[in-house]
């Protein structure tokens, strides 16, 4: 129900009588505007999809819903908005750069706001000195991969279009980004063969599953273009964690057959795990890096490829065929540049690694009374990301409405409930959302 008006959200296909009455007047302007009956939500069946909440504003670590309730958010939507919601800072950039120019193409011309963030990402990450600017993680990643492709193609190298991916990963919704995601546990099982085959396997976790990937790459290092990965945690796929030293059997495989590396940080990036980036904390160069998600601190979509100079070497040429073919219209947007300019200022003035080391530090010890719970499997914290993974979750809708109930927004997947704040978020929303996952979770299955 729409909680202000009373009505049920209209999620009907089109056929149901439900739409059939949407604002009246078939394809005119709904007479509410919690009227689902023309847009398509993410990740939902949407003949069963319960009613999403309608949120009216945010600021903070506070979501306010229409009906004026204000839930701590505990997911800093989808892990972007970590200086909190409607930073004021942030705001006063994005503001400041509209007036001047809210876009203007990247091709042909170029802007101040581009140039100084390419200059700070490249300073922030040793060793990845070129700065590709797109418009979302998964294209990030298509980016990534088309580069690590030609980058052999440039080199006068064939038939290495192949990567090594993991089990448990996740990289993105677009076809490239699919085909490098976990096929039979991840999302997009429903396109299977379609998709184009890599080698996925399990991460490198130990000596012997490394020595296994170092036969694998050994013997098809022919169609290896590289090996990505999501350094220290795989995210969507269910928050697991691995540690430095996979990523260093990962640099070490690598170096040792020649194909590149690239790192996803698209959720890790901007101090998630504890560090500005979790190349950095594990103390491993990759060849590429992809960036998105807290790059705009929740502001405005954009992204990154940044690429090592080896890399940008193998398109350095008089040969036009060696160029990279890839601009989104909206490159390198200038208000998502300067969002994304004003972020880093704060990374730099605010004592942000401290608050995620002290958010750790909470969820450590307010998430540890779970792992004595008999449906838990597993409690794990890395900076900003607490994780309780269950044996199971029989109705997950019931799960995320019981944490609405207690003022909280936690969203559940698979068998995780997982907590990932803005880094600002007070000492006491904190302790509200970590009571709130230790009752929930406590209470499982007994209302
Ligand atoms: N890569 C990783 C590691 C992600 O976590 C995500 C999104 O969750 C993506 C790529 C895709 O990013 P986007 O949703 O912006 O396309």
């Amino acid at each position: 129900m729409d909680p202000k008006s009373g009505k049920k959200f209209l999620a009907g296909g089109p056929s149901s009588p439900a739409v059939a009455s949407a604002g009246g007047a078939g394809r005119g302007t709904p007479a509410d505007w919690c009227d689902l009956s023309h847009v398509w939500l993410p990740y939902a069946q949407m003949k069963t999809v319960a009613a999403p909440l309608p949120v009216k504003a945010t600021r903070g670590s506070r979501i306010v819903l229409s009906d004026g309730r204000e839930l701590i958010d505990g997911i800093a939507s989808w892990w972007t908005a970590c200086h909190g919601y409607n930073h004021p800072y942030i705001a006063e950039a994005v503001k400041r750069q509209i007036d001047i120019m809210p876009h203007v193409m990247f091709g042909g011309l170029v802007h101040e706001g581009a140039l100084t963030l390419a200059w700070r990402l490249a300073a922030l990450l040793p060793g990845l000195d070129r700065v590709f600017f797109s418009d979302s993680g998964s294209v990030a990643v298509e980016v990534a991969m088309k580069m690590a492709v030609q980058y052999w193609l440039n080199k006068g190298v064939r038939g290495r279009t192949k990567f090594v991916a993991f089990r448990g990963a996740y990289h993105g919704d677009t076809t490239g980004a699919m085909a490098v995601s976990d096929p039979e546990e991840g999302m997009h099982r429903v396109f299977g063969s379609l998709l184009p085959r890599h080698f996925v396997r399990d991460l490198p976790s130990d000596d012997d599953r490394a020595a296994e990937l170092d036969r694998l790459v050994a013997a098809h290092v022919e169609e290896i273009a590289g090996i990505i990965v999501e350094p220290l945690v795989q995210g969507a796929g269910g928050m697991r964690f691995h540690d430095a030293d996979t990523l260093r059997r990962l640099r070490r495989l690598a170096d040792s057959h020649q194909v590149l590396l690239i790192f996803d940080e698209i959720f890790t990036g901007f101090g998630r795990t504890g560090t500005m980036f979790a190349s950095g904390g594990a103390g491993v160069v990759p060849d590429i890096v992809t960036l998105s998600k807290a790059l705009t601190a929740g502001t405005l979509p954009f992204a990154a490829t940044l690429a090592r100079k080896e890399v940008f070497d193998a398109f350095w040429s008089d040969e036009p065929s060696h160029a990279l073919m890839h601009g989104p219209t909206y490159m390198a947007n200038a208000l998502a540049c300067a969002a994304a300019n004003a972020s880093l200022d704060l990374f730099e003035r605010e004592p942000r690694l401290a608050e995620v080391a002290a958010i750790a530090q909470a969820l450590r010890a307010g998430l540890a009374p779970c792992s004595d719970m008999p449906n838990v499997r597993d409690v794990r914290v890395m900076g900003a990301i607490g994780v309780v993974e269950l044996e199971g979750i029989d109705d997950i809708e019931a799960l995320r409405r019981r944490f609405v109930a207690r003022g909280v927004f936690v969203r559940p997947f698979g068998t995780t409930v997982y907590l990932t704040p803005a880094f600002t978020i007070s000492p006491d929303e904190l302790a509200t959302l970590i009571d709130a996952v230790v009752e929930v979770v406590g209470t499982m299955g007994t209302s």
